[in-house]
């Protein structure tokens, strides 16, 4: 830090300090005092220097940049930043999801995908992955989904044996599970991957008609993966590879871009849909909805300053502007509630006034106080007041984002339609989309995975999970398990 014009060592009040170097003690050889506050300030900002890694996905890093629309979708949306031309300044930040913050960046996992984007009518964020489904369709699942891929209880130990058995008991994983055995579970960077919103939201254009949308940044660096050799070497070589090479892209120049498209379905197709178009482990398939492109987003500035500007950025699908909105995707409903609430554990109430998160907008909210807060609305501090205070207008902004809904509460699964079996998606994906190498790649993956450390009861479901997938790849993935065992004497 400098004070200003001069480049002199301070204190955090700003006072130039004697020495970097030597504490005050009693002479040269004698104790130290205890009223040297400089080395007291010293240390025991040190010691605070830390703070809670996000749960999960806290191993990542980012960069600014902007998104430019290139295509008119305002027949679709009124939102302010998707009309046609406009340019908004944004924030990206990509991560690993199990991995802790010094984890390596290779290792076989999804990778978030969250992006903010300043409006002028406030914060939009999208806190997607590169891929476009999930392992789960409950948010009640989501706690036990993350403590299966994270570490036991005894040991602290990652284990294979744990992530198999939660996925076999949950059929709904097997998309997203075959996505990531895949090629795809490694990328070679993250300038060469995809982002899914992988949640259905909804657009609202001018005239208040709904639409279903969802979004996928298509890397225009072309998809890059690595093979389970490289990637397990590239951790052990260089950890922070995926953060190292997208600052140093940005450093030279070589910026990355990504075009949005979107897959727009009508508001009344949702009700008659063969597959549930709110089930975050489907997709839509593109003959069925195809891709309709959007703009581009491009990332030239790299952080000064990670702490601040990536490891304090927080990305909420709350933030959801005029023109856009939720969907009844139950992990989505409850992703609105929970990421901001993980943002007041982690860095305090008012973590929307740290400046990465603080909107390029006038902030008009009413409220008050709070740990950290470094400022406050005006008086008067309270609504309805006829002292000229801010007031909500409905004309203005109407909250025209919603959807009928009626029933008894319950607790149950998606009602099921024609097509949305478990192990539909994970099928064609294994044979509509991967080809016979690919096909080798991901039977290999699963062996070696499977190989470190499962053991009965969970095994035998290992191969009726990936023969439900695909009859050939379950055959070829117990034969390849059962052979590793036998070499291990096992
Ligand atoms: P399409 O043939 O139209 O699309 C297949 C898509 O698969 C491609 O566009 C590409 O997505 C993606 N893909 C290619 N290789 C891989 C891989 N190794 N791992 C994961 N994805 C890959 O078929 P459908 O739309 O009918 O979907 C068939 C299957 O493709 C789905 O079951 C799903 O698993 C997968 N897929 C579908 C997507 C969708 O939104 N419809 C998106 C991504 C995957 P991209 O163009 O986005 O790079």
């Amino acid at each position: 830090m400098t004070n200003g014009k001069s480049n002199y060592t301070t204190t955090d009040a700003g006072i130039p300090v004697a020495s970097d170097e030597h504490s005050l003690s009693v002479g040269a050889d004698g104790p130290i005092v205890l009223h040297d506050h400089y080395l007291m300030e010293q240390m025991a900002a040190f010691n605070r220097e830390m703070i809670p890694d996000r749960q999960p996905h806290a191993k990542g890093g980012g960069a600014f940049g902007h998104f430019e629309v290139t295509h008119d979708v305002s027949k679709f949306t009124r939102a302010k930043f998707l009309q046609p031309g406009k340019k908004t300044e944004m924030l990206a930040r990509f991560s690993t999801v199990a991995g802790e913050s010094g984890s390596p960046d290779t290792w076989r996992d999804p990778r978030g995908f969250s992006l903010k984007f300043y409006t002028e009518d406030g914060n939009f964020d999208m806190v997607g992955n590169n891929t476009p489904v999930f392992f789960v369709r409950d948010p009640l699942k989501f706690q036990h989904f993350i403590h299966s891929q994270k570490r036991r209880a005894d040991n602290g130990l990652r284990d294979h044996d744990m992530q198999w058995d939660f996925w076999t008991l949950s059929p709904e994983s097997a998309h997203q599970v075959t996505w990531l055995m895949g090629d795809r579970g490694v990328p070679a960077s993250w300038r060469h991957m995809n982002g899914y919103s992988s949640h259905t939201y909804m657009w609202v254009n001018d005239k208040s008609e709904r639409f279903w949308v969802k979004y996928h940044f298509k890397t225009d660096q072309g998809i890059k993966c690595m093979t389970q050799e490289q990637a397990d070497e590239m951790a052990g070589t260089d950890a922070d590879y995926h953060r190292r090479d997208l600052f140093d892209a940005i450093k030279r120049g070589d910026n990355p871009t990504w075009t949005l498209h979107v897959q727009i379905m009508p508001f009344e197709d949702a009700k008659t849909y063969r597959i549930n178009p709110f089930d975050l482990t489907k997709v839509w398939p593109h003959d069925d909805y195809p891709l309709q492109e959007v703009g581009k987003m491009t990332l030239d500035r790299n952080p000064t300053d990670f702490h601040s500007e990536i490891e304090q950025a927080a990305f909420q699908p709350s933030n959801s502007v005029p023109g856009t909105g939720f969907s009844p995707d139950k992990m989505l409903l409850a992703r609105v509630i929970s990421y901001a609430d993980a943002h007041r554990a982690r860095l305090g109430v008012n973590y929307q006034q740290i400046p990465v998160n603080a909107p390029k907008t006038q902030v008009n909210s009413y409220a008050q106080g709070g740990r950290m807060r470094i400022s406050n609305s005006t008086d008067p501090v309270y609504a309805p007041n006829s002292k000229g205070g801010p007031h909500a207008d409905p004309k203005a902004f109407p909250e025209d984002a919603v959807w009928e809904a009626d029933g008894e509460f319950v607790r149950a699964a998606y009602t099921l339609r024609p097509d949305d079996g478990d192990f539909n998606q994970a099928n064609d994906l294994v044979n509509k989309v991967m080809d016979d190498a690919a096909r080798d790649r991901l039977v290999n993956n699963i062996v070696g995975h499977v190989s470190g450390g499962v053991e009965e009861p969970v095994l035998s479901r290992v191969f009726e999970y990936w023969k439900n997938v695909d009859q050939a790849i379950g055959e070829r993935v117990e034969k390849g398990v059962m052979e590793n065992r036998q070499k291990a004497g096992k």
